[in-house]
């Protein structure tokens, strides 16, 4: 069976001068997930290790470097779902774990399927993941913008298609990965701090479940990102299996997708990956830019933004 995986390092308004660090990200992610995959490792490793480094990374909208809530504190989501076993891990509004995707990952071992804020970091504990404070995963950039935010300097621009990186406070590069592996598992995962200024308690798409992402082996996994209002109302995630499963090709499936939220939902705004069972991709977005990496066993690595 053939190896394959993408990643993705969000969908907006990148700025230029951030294009370069979001592609060094995606490229480094997909590099970590693919060496495991290439030694005969896990889809499930390769989604872990490729997010976990995303969320390490301070560029992105995920771990340390999420954007702040509306009280200027972290609050993080992430999932993480295997398409052979259909088991899931999800945890949202966390506020004390450095790399949420881990305990998704732990989750999804275990009895439950979403665990949330206190909850979730007293499971984490118990399977013996430590705990950091809330400021160790705020960097300088974000909480700028927050008091930039707080102060009326600038306003959250919405997720749509007209942002531009003038209105860096629409900043939002959620991650994400799929990989399919020797045995033939597709693996979906991803990680995000939400969108900026977000109300405190606020989930969006990315923990849901046939909204943020989904994996079944025997078809196709997606993952999602964008304005996560819009992207749960459609069940983005599991459009997009449905499409493959109807026989659209993966690019077409991923364009309809995108199409269907622009069209479902007013100002219905974001961007999706995916992968086939038999390791095609597609891709699609409607914001300025979503950052991505990919490679399929025999071909080349391919990023770009
Ligand atoms: N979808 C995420 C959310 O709404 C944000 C993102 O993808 O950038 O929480």
């Amino acid at each position: 069976m053939p190896i394959a995986m993408i990643v993705h390092g969000g969908a907006w308004a990148i700025p230029d001068d951030q294009v370069d660090l979001h592609q060094a990200g995606c490229r480094a992610a997909l590099a970590v997930g693919w060496e495991i995959l290439n030694a005969g490792g896990s889809a499930l490793e390769a989604c872990e290790s490729a997010v976990l480094l995303m969320e390490d990374d301070p560029i992105f909208d995920a771990g340390t470097g999420a954007v702040l809530t509306s009280e200027g504190t972290v609050e993080l989501d992430a999932a993480l779902m295997d398409g052979r076993s259909l088991r899931y891990g999800a945890v949202a509004g966390l506020r004390r774990i450095r790399n949420p995707i881990t305990l998704a990952r732990r989750i999804l071992e275990g009895p439950a399927t979403l665990l949330v804020g206190d909850g979730a970091e007293r499971y984490a504990e118990q399977v013996g993941i430590t705990l950091c404070a809330n400021e160790e995963l705020i960097v300088e950039r974000e909480r700028k913008l927050w008091e930039d935010w707080r102060a009326g300097r600038t306003t959250p621009a919405p997720f749509d298609a007209s942002e531009t990186p003038s209105t860096p406070s629409a900043g939002h590069d959620t991650v994400g990965a799929i990989a399919l592996d020797r045995e033939g598992n597709l693996v979906a995962a991803n990680s995000t701090g939400g969108t900026p200024f977000k109300l405190p308690g606020r989930v969006g798409d990315t923990p849901l479940i046939g909204c943020g992402l989904y994996a079944d082996a025997q078809i196709a996994a997606a993952v999602c990102t964008g304005w996560g209002e819009s992207i749960a109302r459609v069940a983005l995630a599991r459009r997009v299996i449905e499409l493959i499963e109807r026989g659209f090709a993966p690019q077409s499936a991923a364009e309809a997708a995108i199409r269907t939220l622009v069209r479902q939902v007013p100002g219905g705004s974001g961007g999706c990956i995916l992968l086939t069972h038999d390791g095609r991709v597609g891709m699609a977005w409607n914001t300025r830019r979503m950052a991505y990496a990919y490679r399929i066993e025999g071909g080349e690595v391919a990023v770009g933004v």
